[in-house]
């Protein structure tokens, strides 16, 4: 486990690092309103501890962790879920509805991603998931609110990246939590205060209409900021839209003119240096990628998995 590290973003919420493969790259969020806490994206079981540390320092008790909201049930966002229930009594998880069967029996999740990385290394990076009573689980479709001591937070269906994702919008900062659909922004990557921002494809919902429709729908809410779980707070949302827009597009059309899944790795990773070099980013090609290669992985898996899944014309 790492250590506790954590920001105040203003009104209330708190952006904290997850500690999760490195720091920098997951956040979860605390909303505190009127002694009482709602977290946004928990991170996994080992990014627990962290989140009841800050309860501690902010004087919240367990008990009064209202709500606990994964925005869908990737394990970077949910795997941490059902052991953050067991430490929090009164807390009601709220999820999408086509994720809600994964966190009360998270077995299947557990079973994909063992076959993905192994049972050892699975235990290693997730530890055992754990299921949570029904009874405690709210299923939140597109326009549900969710009345946080009287704080309003909006739920928007955003598929895209995972068919049960959906963004929260919360009026009072007059931001919205995107998970990832609002796109992925290392802090490394950022220069003179641009975020680099990009869409992750990763399998196996990618779809490329549905998520330009869902950036539609987030930048009609006209929110300010954008709370990314990978990786913090970004604002100024309109040119990132469009660059999260085109790179859609652009993957897509790299995925369907590529001859193998290896030529479409390498076109993308070029495709990265070209235009994180273009920003005037000073990181080697080395570092980059070590900071996206996770992604890069990600996304040409995601792409293959679309295409393999798309009806062919
Ligand atoms: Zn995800």
């Amino acid at each position: 486990m790492g250590q506790l590290n954590y920001t105040n973003l203003g009104y209330g919420i708190s952006c904290i690092d997850a500690q999760y493969v490195r720091p920098g790259l997951a956040s979860c969020y605390l909303i505190e309103e009127d002694g009482h806490a709602a977290f946004i994206d928990v991170g996994t079981n080992h990014s627990i501890p962290l989140l009841i540390e800050l309860l501690n320092i902010k004087n919240i008790p367990v008990e009064n962790v209202d709500f606990i909201i994964p925005t869908h049930v990737h394990l970077d966002h949910a795997g941490g879920a059902g052991k953050l229930m067991q430490l929090c009594p009164n807390a009601q998880l709220i999820i999408h509805p086509r994720g809600a069967r994964h966190m009360i029996d998270p077995s299947r999740l557990q079973a994909g991603a063992s076959a993905v990385y192994g049972e050892i290394e699975f235990k290693k990076q997730y530890g055992d998931l754990v299921p949570i009573d029904e009874q405690r689980v709210t299923e939140a479709c597109d326009g549900f609110n969710l009345d946080f001591q009287g704080r309003q937070l909006n739920i928007i269906d955003t598929p895209g990246h995972a068919k049960h994702h959906f963004c929260i919008v919360d009026k009072t900062s007059n931001g919205m939590f995107t998970g990832d659909t609002f796109g992925v922004s290392y802090p490394e990557l950022t220069v003179d205060d641009q975020p680099f921002i990009f869409p992750p494809t990763s399998p196996v919902d990618f779809n490329p209409d549905d998520w330009l429709n869902s950036i539609d729908k987030l930048m009609s809410t006209q929110c300010e900021r954008a709370y990314l779980t990978h990786f913090c707070m970004v604002k100024n949302l309109n040119p990132l839209a469009d660059a999260l827009r085109d790179r859609i597009k652009i993957f897509a059309k790299f995925a369907k003119h590529a001859s193998t899944s290896d030529a479409l790795t390498q076109q993308i990773k070029a495709y990265f240096i070209d235009e994180i070099s273009a920003t005037g980013c000073q990181l080697s090609p080395e570092n980059l990628f070590k900071i996206l290669a996770l992604d890069i992985d990600l996304i040409s898996q995601g792409l293959r998995v679309w295409l393999e899944k798309k009806p062919q014309k």
